[in-house]
């Protein structure tokens, strides 16, 4: 029996209806992008694309890899589309974003895993909309040569996005494809080679954790240097995908936010339905201002 715990009334969203909703929507299709807002099943879809804030996914929508919290295919995915950064760049500039999130399935099948058209994506959308600040949330390039991440942080996104998704205990049943502390050693290495861009990371709780172990994955983000951290609820996308384990309540979030304070990250949100490109923009633009 994997009876799931019933979901609390704090798990709410609203039906995706707007009028932005809507010409999001539209421009995703007409520039034939894939958003992991769909792919994932994102609780925050409607709020998110009646502004106009959609996190576009690069290099197709089959992936390498086979996380059991994910939603999206595993397979052999087709080969890269070298007009794919242009269109990327095309939507950004129609849906005048002063924020954009970029992530991306795993590579594991290309030499370096992706990361030249990162950076060719990167270079479009500053060509394109010199404004807009520039988020990546990238894969861990595990099977790479470590020189790969170079081209990358070469192509000086703002904020350098990779999540760390679960603590370690964890990841043999939740990211079997991936280790830990080469995911955290990633995160160090991007602020090495370019202390200007900030880093940022996130974990997924309810998926077998406990508070305890929250907490040391903060410190050794912050050993890494990492300067921002979400933290979310995990939501089962079907029933084949691993099991929420529990929901943790909102007072729970507020201590991990407020511990996460106090070990001085510079942007923290931690709630139910905080997702890694949840909100990304306002508070980037807060950190600028202040
Ligand atoms: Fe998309 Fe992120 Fe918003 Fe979810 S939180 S709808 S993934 S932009
Ligand atoms: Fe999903 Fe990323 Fe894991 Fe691929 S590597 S299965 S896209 S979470």
């Amino acid at each position: 029996d994997n009876a799931q715990p019933k979901k609390p009334e704090w798990i709410r969203v609203k039906a995706p209806t707007s009028e932005g909703y809507r010409e999001t929507h539209k421009i995703m299709r007409d520039h034939g992008l894939v958003t992991v807002c769909e792919e994932a099943g994102c609780p925050n879809v409607g709020e998110c694309w009646s502004q106009g804030h959609a996190t576009m996914m690069i290099m197709g929508d089959i992936c390498t890899r086979g996380c059991s919290f994910c939603n999206i295919a595993t397979g052999r995915p087709d080969a890269l589309d070298v007009f794919e950064p242009g269109r990327v760049a095309d939507a950004v500039q129609k849906l005048g974003l002063n924020h954009v999130v970029i992530t991306s399935v795993d590579r594991d099948d290309l030499e370096d895993g992706g990361a030249e058209h990162f950076a060719q994506t990167i270079r479009a959308v500053r060509h394109r909309s010199p404004t807009t600040t520039i988020e990546i949330l990238t894969p861990d390039f595990l099977k790479c040569d470590p020189s790969v991440l170079e081209a990358v942080v070469a192509a000086k996104p703002d904020v350098f996005n990779h999540n760390l998704e679960t603590v370690p205990g964890q990841y043999p049943t939740v990211r079997p494809g991936a280790r830990y502390f080469h995911s955290l050693r990633l995160l160090q290495r991007v602020k090495e080679i370019d202390p200007t861009i900030f880093t940022k990371s996130g974990i997924m709780v309810g998926l077998g954790e406990t508070n305890e172990q929250v907490r040391q994955v903060m410190d050794d983000m912050r050993a890494a240097d990492v300067d921002f951290l979400t933290i979310g609820q995990y939501l089962q996308p079907t029933p084949k995908h691993h099991a929420v384990d529990r929901f943790v309540t909102p007072e729970e979030f507020a201590a991990y936010e407020k511990a996460a304070w106090a070990k001085n990250f510079l942007m923290v949100s931690a709630t139910p339905l905080t997702r890694s490109s949840y909100h990304a923009g306002d508070d980037f633009a807060r950190l600028r201002e202040n």
